[in-house]
């Protein structure tokens, strides 16, 4: 029997949330309802937390949902190529599919209906309500994107689609990564350890890592997960050390996704090779960038490459990736928190409880079937 009512996370202001009980709707012939396995948390989550992405509150937060369809309309199950009782990933925006974005084929910048639609960033006040996957269900909305994935896998590492997705898209797809390439990742977080692992994938033959001297132990990881090099900022001087690990020349690839400071965006183009490429998918809340020698993009002819979303080829990747069991992914996971814990959760990956540090966490609302 489908559930009459769900629990969710409502965020009401900034670094505000509550448990509620919030009634199930009716699905239609073009919607669904998903059960939620597990909800990914990203730096994303954090600055929904602490109020510094626009919102319009209350809300139900987690953008990052894996699940199992438990009702969907005749016209979606065709549309979508899925049934009741399939594990689908859910892409987090929710692309109307006729402004010039969606047109041009870029959905994942997609505003046509009214500033970034997607999972997580759509208030209570719309019906259906259930617009997160911070619960134990959620509403699908006629214009989902899902992706398919195999049962066998266990949520927090299947729920991985979401990180691996965006290393494929931003550390292969958008700078063309191939064979021969030399990648250089700035920052070892999520994102970072998973550009690491997409463009071993993609073939590419030397990758360095660059981290922080507290990320020693991402830093590790890194290595255990395909990279050849990684460099403590804090303890080497970078520049020489990419230098001397590349004959001198540089890295093909820079993928910047540090986390707020802005200054490896200028380090980045000291890096990067004659003609190489350079994505910068790590936001910094709005700051400029100190010491931009922009003389460098020029005499280098270097291409910079702004990435935000993820698209539906860099998810299939992923999925396959996850599937295949070829790279131990599972090692990216730290931490399985229950719905109720969603707080501390985020919390934690911020950085904000002493002595305790997430690489990839999840919240599972029903552990009992995890
Ligand atoms: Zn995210
Ligand atoms: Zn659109």
């Amino acid at each position: 029997m489908p559930p009459r009512t769900t629990r969710a996370i409502v965020q009401t202001g900034p670094r505000r949330l509550e448990l509620r009980e919030l009634p199930v709707p009716d699905i239609d012939d073009d919607s669904g309802l998903l059960r939620i396995e597990a909800c990914g948390i990203c730096g994303s989550d954090a600055e929904q937390y602490a109020g510094i992405l626009p919102a319009q509150w209350p809300l139900i937060p987690g953008h990052e949902p894996l699940g199992v369809i438990e009702r969907i309309g005749d016209r979606a199950a065709k549309l979508w190529g899925v049934d009741v009782g399939d594990r689908v990933a859910v892409e987090v925006l929710i692309p109307c599919g006729h402004c010039r974005a969606c047109l041009a084929g870029h959905y994942q910048v997609c505003r046509g209906r009214g500033g970034m639609f997607g999972y997580s960033y759509v208030p209570l006040s719309r019906p259906p309500a259930l617009w997160g996957a911070y619960a134990d269900y959620m509403y699908l909305d006629p214009c989902s994107l899902v992706h398919r994935m195999r049962k066998d896998i266990p949520a927090s590492l299947a729920v991985l689609f979401n990180p691996v997705g965006a290393g494929f898209r931003w550390a292969v797809e958008l700078p063309h990564t191939g064979p021969g390439d030399t990648v250089l990742v700035l920052g070892p977080g999520q994102r970072g350890l998973a550009s690491v692992v997409a463009a071993r994938a993609a073939g590419a033959d030397t990758i360095i890592v660059t981290g922080l001297t507290r990320d020693a132990q991402k830093l590790t990881l890194a290595r255990e997960l395909g990279a050849d090099h990684v460099i403590d900022v804090e303890a080497e001087d970078a520049r020489r050390r990419v230098k001397e690990l590349t004959a001198g020349r540089g890295a093909d690839v820079v993928v910047e996704v540090t986390a707020n400071s802005p200054v490896p965006v200028a380090e980045a183009l000291h890096y990067v090779a004659i003609g190489g490429r350079i994505v910068l998918a790590g936001v910094k809340g709005f700051k400029p960038v100190p010491d931009f020698v922009s003389d460098l993009v020029v005499v280098k002819e270097v291409h910079i490459i702004g990435a935000f979303g993820v698209t539906a080829r860099a998810y299939e990747a992923a999925i396959r990736l996850i599937e295949s069991g070829r790279v131990p992914l599972a090692k990216m996971h730290t931490h399985d928190f229950a719905l109720e814990d969603a707080e501390r959760a985020i919390q934690m990956l911020a950085g904000e409880i002493p002595g305790e540090q997430s690489i990839h966490s999840c919240l599972v609302p029903d552990r009992t079937r995890s």
